[in-house]
């Protein structure tokens, strides 16, 4: 896979918060940005449910729609869900604790790339900022240009994160079309279930 980064890029965060407390950003999440949340909080399953939402979508989600969203929605008994960070009322993040994110070390994929964004057009990423950053996000223009080949290995890992993932829900959505489906929260547990197993592969490895 190539990359193109056809602009010189410079950002470096200013601590505004803007992305942790913007009513237009919902931070979804991966199965692997889930198992690290979970870890991060000492593996209490009620604390981990106590930060997600699951995004609600339409029984039927028209192909076009499908094509254009990154992660794959889950089937379950609630309807097509994905998961991601509950936001306050104020419309923060319920991991944002001003000027910090509670969970820096380990926060979401999202998260990681923000104000950055990766699309892919057959075999090429491109590296776009995210829609309306460049409005609102402070640190966009500050510090010395980004490394082209750190932008590029972040595109790459982007898109292998969100394919494992995809993979793994499409593994899941086929369970459910042929037995009964899941509650949103069971799915947390096969979600972390995978987790679990990525990581014990890595460590007989
Ligand atoms: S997880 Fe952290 S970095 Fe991501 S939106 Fe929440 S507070 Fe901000």
């Amino acid at each position: 896979m190539t990359a193109i980064i056809p602009e010189e890029k410079r950002f470096t965060c200013q601590q505004s918060g803007h992305c942790c407390s913007s009513r237009e950003i919902v931070v979804t999440v991966t199965y692997r940005d889930l198992f690290r949340l979970y870890n991060t909080l000492e593996n209490n399953f009620q604390q981990l449910l106590n930060k997600i939402s699951f995004f609600r979508f339409d029984k039927l989600i028209p192909l076009i729609t499908r094509k254009q969203m990154v992660l794959t929605p889950i089937k379950t008994s609630q309807g097509n869900v994905i998961p991601g960070l509950r936001k306050r009322e104020d419309n923060s993040c319920i991991l944002y604790y001003p000027p910090n994110c509670g969970i820096y070390n380990s926060r979401p994929l999202a998260c990681r790339n923000y104000p950055f964004a990766f699309i892919k057009k057959k075999k090429e990423i491109n590296c776009v900022w995210v829609r309306n950053s460049l409005k609102s996000c402070p640190g966009i223009g500050k510090g010395p240009p980004l490394d082209f080949n750190t932008l590029k290995n972040n595109g790459i890992e982007h898109f292998k994160e969100i394919q494992s993932h995809n993979h793994v829900v499409d593994d899941l959505n086929l369970e459910s079309v042929h037995g009964k489906p899941l509650t949103a929260r069971e799915s947390l547990w096969v979600l972390l279930a995978y987790g679990e197993k990525e990581k014990q592969d890595l460590t007989d490895t």
